[in-house]
């Protein structure tokens, strides 16, 4: 039987989505909508409103007011507090049906959602986790360098109207990685999310509304990047931009907020090694996981999937011999199906690519063990990609330095430590890398010399309270903990005499 979302679609009872602008939702200024098609059927789903600049400009000035005006930037921090507490029990309530959203957006299985990362729980934890700063965010209180008797101190206040902009691939966590941080600091919003994954995040900013913030606090806009995102980032009254997304958008999206220079911060993709020694603690444990990474869940379509595994020649075959029985491994199908392990690529231009790049590496020499293919049947209609293995793959070839967001590992061989790093470090990404060695000195040797935002020793996890982001182009600034709260605040300085003479 061909796979079919419709059913699903109609029992959760999908409805159209409309923006959010200073507390209400409408409809686009030109009634224009989008067509959201599920990727893994090619269904149509449902519409939703594709903002206009003339919509993009409401959402910004309701943003304004509500930070030049309203009572969120000056709220007393255990009211704000009190807010932020509320928001996690609602998200809490609702998380079923967010994730049942979820697997109507991107097609990623139910099975994937409840993974701690991913889940409508991170979302809960990642507004616990900021509400917890919003009493403790103080600043210094320094003593006088030169002059006159006086104090200085330092405070922090909020940066202002921030513009949050996400892709498509994990849109619940990306929403509160952004959302939860700006809305701690007293900062007021205008969201978009990705065209490809809206009905989610539509649910959740309404679930986050309806648990108490002012009008304009919090605005939708919902639309591609053109005209939606364009109107959005070139908007002079916003004062911060913060994208998720890829590399190519980030850098538009830099050069729009240097135009009137705008706060601005990115999270951008990876090329992510994970590094394997002849004394990994378990070598099946190293080569399931990698090969895992880029096959299970959204298949390898997360900007911090370790798409190279670099493994020591002594244990070469052995690695490759078990990352390739992983492939047989996954399943596809309905996402809503609890043994279905994994998802269609996002879009039929994302498939393109996929096996595009797939057709490169072995023009370039890389050596197919597994996969490349698609799989046929009741998936036809679907983006699907069978899970790849590459071994022998030069790093500089095409597939060595390329994103590809897909179900693809590309394997290299090292001789030593040196040839290790060196490999790890050539690629122009740096936003994540594992060391799997029960050796403790090259542990952190490897983990200091390894140019990347989060750096895995037999491990590597995401989590709400710890900084998350990339060195080189895999972005600028971090999300989570404290270093996340932070970015959405200014630093003022205030001098105060304390006596006649003058500082
Ligand atoms: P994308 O860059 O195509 O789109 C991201 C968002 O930008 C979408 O909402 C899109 O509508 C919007 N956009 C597109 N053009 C725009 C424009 N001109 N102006 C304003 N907004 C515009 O990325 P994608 O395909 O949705 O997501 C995949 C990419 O995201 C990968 O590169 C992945 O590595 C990256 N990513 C990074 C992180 C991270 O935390 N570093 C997390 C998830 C995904």
């Amino acid at each position: 039987m061909t796979l079919s979302m419709t059913a699903h679609r109609d029992r959760i009872g999908l409805k159209d989505g409309l923006l959010l602008i200073d507390g209400d939702w409408r409809a686009a200024a030109d009634g224009g909508t989008w067509t959201h098609v599920h990727p893994a059927t090619g269904e149509e789903m449902g519409q939703f409103a594709v903002g206009t600049p003339t919509d993009v400009d409401a959402a910004v000035r309701a943003a304004r007011k509500a930070f030049d005006e309203g009572p969120w930037p000056r709220m007393r921090a255990g009211e704000r507090i009190k807010a932020m507490h509320r928001i996690a029990d609602a998200v809490r309530e609702h998380s079923d049906e967010l994730a049942a959203l979820i697997a109507l957006d991107n097609g990623s299985p139910l099975a994937f959602s409840s993974i701690y990362i991913v889940s409508p729980d991170v979302v809960a934890d990642a507004f616990i986790h900021h509400a917890g700063w919003i009493d403790k965010l103080g600043g210094q209180t320094l003593p006088p360098y030169q002059g006159g008797d006086h104090i200085v101190m330092t405070m922090r206040e909020p940066v202002g109207v921030v513009a949050a902009i996400i892709p498509w691939n994990a849109p619940l966590m990306l929403f509160a990685q952004k959302i939860a941080p700006a809305l701690a600091a007293g900062c007021t919003v205008i969201l978009k999310p990705s065209e490809y994954a809206s009905f989610a995040v539509l649910r959740l900013t309404q679930i986050v509304q309806e648990a108490g913030l002012p009008p304009g606090v919090l605005n939708l806009v919902t639309g591609p990047g053109d005209p939606t995102g364009e109107a959005l980032i070139t908007h002079p009254m916003v004062d911060k931009i913060t994208f998720t997304g890829s590399r190519l958008i980030g850098e538009r999206v830099a050069a729009a907020a240097a135009k009137g220079v705008r706060r601005v911060q990115l999270e951008l993709g990876g090329k992510s090694p994970g590094i394997v020694f002849p004394d990994a603690p378990d070598l099946g444990t190293a080569a399931a996981t990698l090969m895992g990474m880029v096959s299970f869940g959204l298949s390898g379509q997360g900007c911090v999937c370790h798409t190279r595994a670099l493994v020591h020649q002594d244990v070469y075959d052995d690695f490759i011999n078990t990352a390739s029985a992983m492939a047989g491994v996954i399943s596809y199908g309905d996402p809503f199906d609890m043994t279905v392990t994994s998802s269609p690529l996002i879009n039929t231009k994302q498939l393109e690519k996929v096996t595009g790049l797939i057709a490169k590496a072995q023009e370039e020499g890389a050596r197919l063990v597994v996969g490349g293919d698609r799989p046929g049947g009741d998936l036809a209609n679907g983006n699907y990609v069978n899970p790849t293995l590459f071994a022998d793959v030069d790093n500089k070839s095409t597939i060595g330095q390329t994103e590809v967001f897909g179900p693809v590992l590309s394997v290299m061989p090292f001789k030593d430590e040196d040839e290790a790093i060196r490999i790890a470090n050539d690629t122009d990404y740096g936003l994540g890398a594992t060391v799997y060695t029960t050796d403790i000195r090259r542990a952190f040797r490897v983990a200091q010399a390894v140019r990347a935002g989060t750096f895995g020793i037999n491990g590597y996890n995401v989590e709400p309270h710890a900084p998350f982001g990339g060195y080189k182009t895999s972005g600028i600034g971090r999300e989570g903990g404290i270093e996340a709260i932070k970015s959405y605040t200014e630093i003022k300085t205030i001098m105060i005499p304390t006596s006649d003479e003058m500082i």
